[in-house]
């Protein structure tokens, strides 16, 4: 498996997340709602010998090759990521995954959970440029990326944010569904009259039960 070299050119906090931009020669072909799986310094305590390694998605793609990463600190190799500053490099490999756009002209409709707006913000600028209706429901106590609401709205989409948003059932649309392993789980019972081939979806993380 190849392992590739990134450098990051920007940073920007977000309180509990963190967005970063990227540069990488190996990302060229990269696909919205793609992933890379960021190799850290941290040494893996469960590997002895090897480090800690973690998925990201891509959140967005600039005209000059470079693509952003949107991030929540989570623990260790999230910790380690956010601690990156321009001029850092990175290893990776990748591009993964298969939580991609289909070639159709179906409605696209998309759901995510805090910082898994990453891939499907992604989607949903790719939608918006194949003239796709895109409907997103965005649940998330946050205020990040304003400017992207702005756009996606004034490019026709409809936006809903907020930490209850629930989507309408259309059978007829192509869904997309990131994040939260639980909330998807409960948004994927509420899709019941949509085909599961239509139902894309991407767990970044389930949590542990409650003891
Ligand atoms: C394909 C894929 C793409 C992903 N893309 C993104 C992305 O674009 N942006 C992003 O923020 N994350 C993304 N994730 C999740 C990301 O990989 C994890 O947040 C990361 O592994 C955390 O690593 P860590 O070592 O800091 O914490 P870990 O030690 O791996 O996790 C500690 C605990 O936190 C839980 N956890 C993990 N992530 C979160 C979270 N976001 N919120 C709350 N609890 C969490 C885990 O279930 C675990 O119990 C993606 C995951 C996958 C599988």
């Amino acid at each position: 498996m190849d392992v590739h070299t990134a450098t990051v050119l920007d940073r920007a906090d977000l309180g509990p997340a963190v967005l970063l931009r990227c540069a990488s020669i190996a990302t060229r072909d990269a696909k919205p709602g793609q992933y890379v799986v960021i190799h850290s310094d941290v040494p893996n305590p469960e590997k002895p010998g090897q480090v800690l390694k973690r998925a990201w998605s891509f959140a967005r793609f600039a005209a000059d090759g470079s693509f952003e990463l949107l991030f929540a600190r989570v623990a260790a190799t999230s910790g380690w990521l956010a601690e990156r500053v321009p001029g850092d490099t990175f290893r990776f490999t990748g591009p993964w995954g298969r939580f991609l756009l289909d070639e159709g002209t179906s409605p696209v409709a998309c759901f995510a959970t805090d910082t898994a707006i990453s891939p499907v913000g992604a989607l949903v600028d790719a939608a918006l440029a194949a003239g796709r209706p895109v409907r997103l429901w965005w649940q998330t106590e946050q205020d990040w990326l304003p400017e992207r609401i702005v756009a996606w709205r004034a490019a026709g989409a409809v936006v809903e944010v907020g930490p209850d948003v629930t989507p309408e059932p259309d059978p007829d649309a192509r869904w997309f569904l990131a994040g939260d392993g639980a909330a998807i789980e409960r948004m994927t019972a509420l899709l019941g009259s949509v085909p599961a081939e239509r139902v894309h979806v991407e767990r970044f993380f389930t949590p542990r039960p409650r003891a």
